[in-house]
């Protein structure tokens, strides 16, 4: 019989894994130890919460997963790739078939509808015009915006902004999902919705997330894991209780299942 999946399973393959990585800035004669000596890998399918004070470095360290920087030292290796080595031509086609982005900010283009913002990743890709649409569409229904395609993004809130931005960054179909205060522009209860949504894509669609955020009590409720920074360093890393209950959740059901089956 097959077991059903488990966060422990051993035979899980990994996101990503850095292996004592660095970012060092030059300032004049000093240098800014931005990430210092950071060892860490993400299972795949995780919901992972990157925590610290500010300036501890976890914007730095979610942009060399993500392919926007490169690390001084160390590796960081995905999908069987060490991106410390890849061309920049093969680490921009990492950023947009591999991993998709959000921001505090939103970032989406003001003289666009919100279904032209989401296509953009894929026009860039050159996937054909047939396919887009679908995978528009696709997009926009798993953030419930499916019925505002003609919008611009004045003409939504913040929280359907941020959905639109979700929606962007999951329109390749990434494989890691990274998120650098995705609730850091927006009241507490549109921001709860927002980690809600992630909790859902995470399960449905088994996607792997690294979440920066300030705020730990919603890390706590939606992550899987803190990471906890300061200084460049990795302080500690500590399993939620919302991991602790999808776990029992996961092994009910499976019981039940087994039960059944008899
Ligand atoms: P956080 O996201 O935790 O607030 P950051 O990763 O943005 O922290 O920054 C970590 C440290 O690196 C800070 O001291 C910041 O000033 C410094 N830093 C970040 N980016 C640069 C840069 N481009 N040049 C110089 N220093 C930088
Ligand atoms: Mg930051």
């Amino acid at each position: 019989m097959t077991q059903p999946p488990s966060l422990n399973s051993p035979r899980q393959s990994n996101a990503i894994s850095l292996d004592r990585v660095s970012r060092h800035y030059a300032m004049g004669e000093t240098s800014i130890r931005a990430v210092d000596d950071v060892s860490l890998t993400v299972p795949s399918g995780e919901f992972l919460a990157l925590l610290g004070s500010s300036g501890s470095g976890k914007s730095t360290l979610l942009n060399l997963m993500a392919g926007l920087d490169r690390p001084t030292f160390g590796s960081i290796v995905s999908g069987g790739r060490n991106l410390a080595e890849l061309s920049s031509l093969e680490l921009a086609r990492y950023r947009r078939n591999t991993v998709g982005m959000v921001f505090q900010s939103f970032n989406l283009l003001p003289r666009m509808t919100l279904e032209e913002n989401v296509e953009l990743p894929l026009r860039l890709a050159e996937v054909e015009r047939g396919e887009r649409a679908a995978r528009v569409r696709e997009a926009l229904e798993h953030v419930r915006l499916a019925k505002r395609t003609g919008h611009r993004p004045s003409e939504l809130s913040g929280g359907e902004q941020q959905r639109t931005a979700i929606a962007r960054a999951l329109v390749n179909r990434p494989k890691i999902l990274f998120a650098d205060e995705p609730t850091g522009n927006l009241d507490s209860a549109t921001g709860e919705a927002i980690l809600t949504l992630l909790r859902e894509i995470q399960t449905s669609m088994g996607m792997t997330i690294v979440m920066v955020t300030h705020e730990r009590h919603l890390a706590e409720r939606f992550a899987d894991r803190l990471a906890t920074m300061g200084d460049g360093r990795l302080l500690s890393t500590s399993t939620t209780v919302a991991r602790a209950s999808a776990q029992a959740t996961a092994e009910i059901t499976s019981h039940i299942k087994t039960g059944a089956g008899q």
